[in-house]
């Protein structure tokens, strides 16, 4: 079986002598020295100045939104992973979905101006498959009106741009270390900013608001991570040079091998210096060749994954809104089998597919 995306695991010897030496100090959470460990290689592997680790990259979303204690509207991609909107309705704001790029697949910026009003208190966007947003205008238009800017950054693992870790930009990035992303720690993901006093405060919001065992400074919850997924980070980290080397080489080979294919790709934005191969979407003509490609992949043994889909403006718990690029998109894209050890043959053996797929629907 091929599946969108395969977990890499280190060799076991090497995480057991971590859990080993978690039961030596039997000291399983709550600010633990693997914790610190990854905290300060993280840093210094993505050279970004500050990163709080936490449980997952959707409570990371919900405390950069308590962190600036945002209310009313907030602008949002509706091309995304679901927690991106599902985080702005749980923290009580109302999403504002401002349609995608074609091209980038990102919030189109030049439709943001339009969507603001007295309500908007931030702009929450996504780097969507590891590629940057419009950062310099966005940051000029929060600028103008006085928003605040948050980036769901849950697919840029090693993404630059323009001289700087992605996760470096807006007043806070946040992200996912979930099992199916690039980086991982089983479950986990992390808060960036630059900002002294946001820092402190979503370093308060992470564990219940506790400043000592017996005071609070005000609401917290818990997004602490264990040492059991900062040894698998710290794990994980150690290979991530040659998981990105290999995946580079794996998304050209799909990129060049498919050229001749009726669909379409996405778009790097100019100014990216390190693009961290993440995702491979390809964009059918139509949806019918989209599920008909599915149906061949899926009769192989191949379970490609429709990301994302549906378009977020459409889920139930939001005011509808019309975002036809979006919509279209999401009905249409495809993210092929990506991971470390997708071999060559079995991506030529999904190229295949697709050339008789589009044969096929002639
Ligand atoms: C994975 C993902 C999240 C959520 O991260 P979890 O760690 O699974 O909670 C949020 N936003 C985007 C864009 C994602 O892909």
């Amino acid at each position: 079986m091929i599946n969108v995306t395969k977990t890499f695991l280190p060799p076991v010897e090497e995480y057991q002598a971590y859990v080993r030496s978690i039961f030596q100090r039997s000291w399983l959470t709550n600010n633990g020295p693997l914790l610190n460990e990854l905290e300060e290689k993280l840093k210094e592997y993505l050279s970004v100045q500050n990163l709080l680790f936490l449980s997952n990259g959707t409570v990371a979303i919900q405390i950069a939104i308590k962190a600036f204690e945002l209310s009313g509207e907030i602008i949002t991609t509706p091309f995304s992973y679901v927690a991106t909107t599902s985080s702005i309705v749980w923290e009580q704001c109302k999403p504002i979905f401002v349609d995608i790029n074609p091209f980038s697949l990102n919030i189109d910026y030049l439709k943001i101006e339009e969507a603001i009003n007295e309500r908007t208190s931030a702009i929450l966007a996504t780097h969507v498959f590891g590629n940057p947003c419009n950062v310099e205008k966005i940051q000029r238009i929060a600028d103008k009106y006085g928003l605040k800017v948050i980036y769901d950054a849950a697919h840029c693992f090693g993404t630059i741009y323009k001289g700087k870790s992605i996760f470096e930009y807006g007043n806070v990035s946040t992200t996912s270390f979930h099992a199916t992303k690039l980086f991982h720690t089983g479950e986990g993901g992390a808060v960036f900013t630059n900002n002294p006093e946001i820092l402190r405060k979503m370093s308060l919001l992470r564990n219940f608001g506790h400043t000592s065992p017996v005071s609070f400074d005000g609401i917290g919850i818990n997004a602490k991570n264990s040492e059991l997924h900062a040894a698998m980070g710290i794990c994980v980290l150690k290979y991530m040079d040659e998981i990105q080397e290999k995946r580079k080489t794996q998304w050209d080979y799909y990129k060049n091998k498919l050229s001749n294919l009726e669909v379409n790709f996405i778009e790097i934005t100019e100014g990216t210096d390190n693009y961290n191969s993440s995702y491979f979407p390809i964009i059918f003509k139509t949806e019918k060749c989209l599920l008909n490609a599915v149906g061949l992949f899926n009769s192989k043994n191949i379970f490609p994954r429709r990301y994302f889909y549906p378009s977020l403006n459409t889920v139930n718990y939001v005011d509808s809104q019309q975002c036809p690029i979006s919509e279209s998109i999401s009905k249409r894209i495809l993210c092929l089998p990506l991971y470390h050890d997708l071999s060559l043959k079995e991506q030529d053996m999904i190229c295949e597919i697709l050339y008789t797929n589009q044969n096929e629907l002639l």
